[in-house]
């Protein structure tokens, strides 16, 4: 299965991403703005781009909304960020210290490098921040 390639996404869009994952998926543009304290045209402008990259529709009226690709993408840098979380809090970081570590280092993380550490914790399904959903690219399906 071929993995979501997210290498060239800024922190920026790997957050907007992760947040409408955390929001099944849909949000109004203003919303975004709102919960990153940004400037609505930045919004606009931010998922004009994830449009372009084939990772989001947006209607307007009806919102931002993953596309399958988006939904596929969000869910692995979800995983990323919460499997990094928990290595960080084993090894003593408080849980938002460590939610918020990882932020910082996560987008060079690879997938081949998750794949190996989610497999080697047995692929915990609860993060600091959440739940880790194990999809495509994990190798938990084909077991
Ligand atoms: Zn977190
Ligand atoms: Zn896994």
């Amino acid at each position: 299965m071929e993995q979501c390639d997210v290498t060239g996404l800024s922190p920026r869009k790997v957050a907007y991403l992760k947040y409408l994952y955390d929001r099944e998926g849909t949000a109004r543009t203003g919303e975004i703005a709102t919960h990153f304290t940004i400037d609505p045209s930045t919004a606009t402008k931010a998922v004009r781009e994830l449009s372009a990259a084939g990772l989001v529709d947006h209607r307007p009226y009806s919102g931002v909304r993953l596309t399958e690709k988006g939904q596929e993408c969000a869910e692995f840098l979800v995983r990323r960020h919460r499997i990094l979380g928990l290595i960080l809090a084993h090894y003593g970081l408080e849980g938002e210290e460590a939610c918020r570590e990882a932020e910082r280092f996560e987008s060079y993380v690879t997938s081949d490098a998750i794949n190996k550490m989610c497999e080697s914790m047995g692929h915990p399904t609860r993060g600091i921040c959440g739940t880790i959903s194990h999809g495509r690219g994990c190798g938990i399906d084909d077991q």
